[in-house]
């Protein structure tokens, strides 16, 4: 590649919107993160598979964002491409045979909304989780006995190739799908949902909404729950059982009312994220024999 990366973007891709040196803190729900050297917007699911088609072959390092809603970003910022597809990569449509596709850019709550509009049962879990159709597919995200694999009929995406994929060959585990190591462009999914009663599904996603708030700090930047569930128990109930309720190193605070979030608490840092979650891991570890993973993406473009 020569030139900067922007230059590159724009020659290959001369309609996308793209700019230079955007704050991945204001794109990320922590509020942490250094400049991303260049941004692009694609406006739909044909632009966002033909930048990140571009960005491949022209081998620039690129990051697909949706909603940054599971992102650790370095405070050095990311060189390379940010392709960022919440809100403009958000169309959603439905079907005559009770299923929801959804580019990869539209949020889960929209998306469970228009379910809900339509009468169809099935994404309630999906609407108080603040991401992306694409993050959540990438994820296989899932809340209060739902996971996005339980809906999930096909899932379109780019790699070197564009191709479509059946539930079966999407991979999906706990928190994990086929397109983490293919690196493949999640651009739409569609969604296979059931007719339901209307006022139960929105009882249902009123009831989960009223449980996230009253258990989560919905109220502070955060990632969600910062690790992912260990063989036996729950991260947050280790982390509360060690002290470590309130722990902070600089801005970065173990959540006081939920342990299993890491809370910015005000100019935090991604360095001072790292120190403490080391140090709650090293206690983990020590008192309870227990290795803590984490489930947000701890990210760096040069990988
Ligand atoms: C308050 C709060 C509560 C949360 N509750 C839950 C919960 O109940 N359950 C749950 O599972 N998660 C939860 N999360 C975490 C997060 O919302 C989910 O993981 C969500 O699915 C991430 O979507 P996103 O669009 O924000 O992805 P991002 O954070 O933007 O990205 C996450 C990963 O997906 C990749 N990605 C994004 N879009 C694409 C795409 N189109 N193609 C390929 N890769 C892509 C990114 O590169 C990155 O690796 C919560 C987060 C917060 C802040």
């Amino acid at each position: 590649m020569t030139g900067s990366v922007a230059d590159t973007i724009l020659k290959l891709c001369p309609e996308i919107r793209l700019e230079r040196e955007v704050s991945m803190a204001e794109h990320t729900t922590f509020r942490i993160g250094g400049p991303a050297e260049a941004m692009v917007f694609p406006k739909n699911a044909q632009e966002l598979a033909a930048v990140s088609l571009a960005a491949r072959k022209a081998e620039i390092p690129f990051l697909v964002v949706g909603n940054g809603s599971n992102l650790l970003v370095p405070d050095a910022g990311l060189r390379g491409l940010v392709i960022r597809t919440y809100p403009d990569t958000g169309a959603i449509r439905l079907t005559e045979d009770h299923c929801i596709i959804a580019e990869s850019g539209a949020s889960l709550a929209k998306t469970a909304v228009a379910a809900l509009d339509a009468g169809l049962t099935g994404l309630e879990f999906a609407h108080g989780i603040p991401g992306t159709v694409g993050g959540a597919v990438l994820m296989n995200a899932g809340a209060y006995g739902g996971e996005i694999k339980h809906v999930t009929e096909t899932v379109a995406a780019q790699g070197t190739e564009y191709a479509e994929y059946g539930l079966a060959e999407c991979d999906f585990g706990y928190r994990h799908s086929r397109f983490e190591e293919s690196k493949e462009t999640v651009l739409w999914a569609k969604f296979r949902l059931q007719p339901g009663d209307k006022a139960a599904v929105s009882a249902r996603m009123e009831e989960l909404k009223a449980r996230r708030r009253a258990s989560q700090p919905l109220e502070m930047p955060s990632a969600g729950s910062f690790f992912k569930r260990p063989m036996v128990g729950y991260a947050g109930a280790y982390i509360e059982q060690a002290g470590l309720k309130g722990f902070a190193v600089g801005g970065a605070q173990v959540s006081e009312k939920h342990a299993g979030f890491v809370v910015n608490r005000g100019g935090a840092t991604c360095s001072d994220v790292l120190r403490l979650m080391e140090q709650v891991q090293e206690k983990i570890l020590r008192e309870f024999g227990v290795e803590l993973m984490p489930e947000v993406r701890i990210i760096n473009l040069e990988e």
